[in-house]
């Protein structure tokens, strides 16, 4: 599967302000059932919610509550069984595998609790993917681009190594660069800092931070309470629906 992607006319990474239009994302009447052998079950139901650029959304609810569906079908991995997601102009209902994967390639980057990273890959081979996949920029460029986005993410010597020499915290690194390689509008990780320590975990949160402030949307799924303070507002979940929306924590 694909992940991140992007699109850049930059020459840098992921300073960007110029470079990333604010998309509004809107989620509007969703619902999502899973067939299972049992029968039918609701995963979501009347999801309505509206998030405009520059937002750090925090989605939380207990195990089961529908967290990664939810975020599964903001990027176009999954698809809605009813209502209607629009990214800004795009409506992703109603697209076909391919031209999802295509635009969520140059439009969205998604960060994993286990990183997923190809492990026959070297770190800047993996960043590079994305750009080689959805064919962004000139191929001169792309090494060039990942290796600064490595240095930016503090880890450009680790860049010609393979993911398994690298630790947790820099794994979770190199995904991250690799989301950002397309410069995308939108980045999902869930439960990103699952397997992080509290240091690397603050720095990756001051990193997601930063990435709103130019206008893209971050939405993050987490069970950590303590990092309430980044978002700028938290949903909870609770059997598929938005059981409380605060707007807290606002610090940017
Ligand atoms: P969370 O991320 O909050 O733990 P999920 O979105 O993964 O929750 O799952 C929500 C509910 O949907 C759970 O009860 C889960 O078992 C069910 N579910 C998730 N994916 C599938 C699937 N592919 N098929 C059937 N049921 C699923
Ligand atoms: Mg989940």
């Amino acid at each position: 599967m694909s992940r991140s992607l992007m699109v850049t006319a930059s020459a840098s990474p992921f300073r960007p302000a110029a470079v990333v239009p604010t998309a509004i994302i809107d989620l509007s009447g969703v619902g999502k059932t899973y067939r299972t052998p049992a029968g039918d079950f609701a995963a979501l139901t009347d999801i309505n919610l509206t998030l405009p650029g520059g937002q750090f959304l925090a989605v939380v609810g207990k195990s089961g509550s529908g967290k990664s569906t939810l975020v599964n079908l903001l990027t176009g991995i999954d698809s809605v069984t009813t209502g209607t997601v629009r990214f800004g102009d795009t409506q992703l209902n109603g697209k076909s595998e391919e031209q999802l994967t295509a635009w969520r390639g140059r439009h969205v980057g998604v960060v994993f609790q286990f990183f997923q990273l190809l492990p026959t890959l070297t770190v800047i081979e993996n960043v590079m993917l994305p750009m080689d996949f959805c064919r962004v920029g000139k191929p001169a460029e792309r090494r060039p681009k990942a290796l600064a986005l490595l240095d930016q993410l503090g880890i450009a010597e680790q860049a010609d190594k393979l993911p398994v020499d690298l630790s947790g915290g820099q794994q979770q690194r190199a995904a991250i660069a690799r989301a950002l390689a397309n410069d995308p509008q939108l980045l999902v990780a869930d439960e990103p800092t699952g397997n992080l320590d509290s240091r690397t975990t603050a720095e990756v949160m001051d990193l997601f931070k930063s990435l709103t402030r130019n206008g893209r949307t971050v939405v993050m799924v987490t069970h950590e309470r303590d990092l309430s303070a980044y978002f700028t507002r938290t949903i909870e979940l609770e059997d598929g629906r938005i059981v409380a929306d605060n707007r807290v924590g606002a610090q940017s």
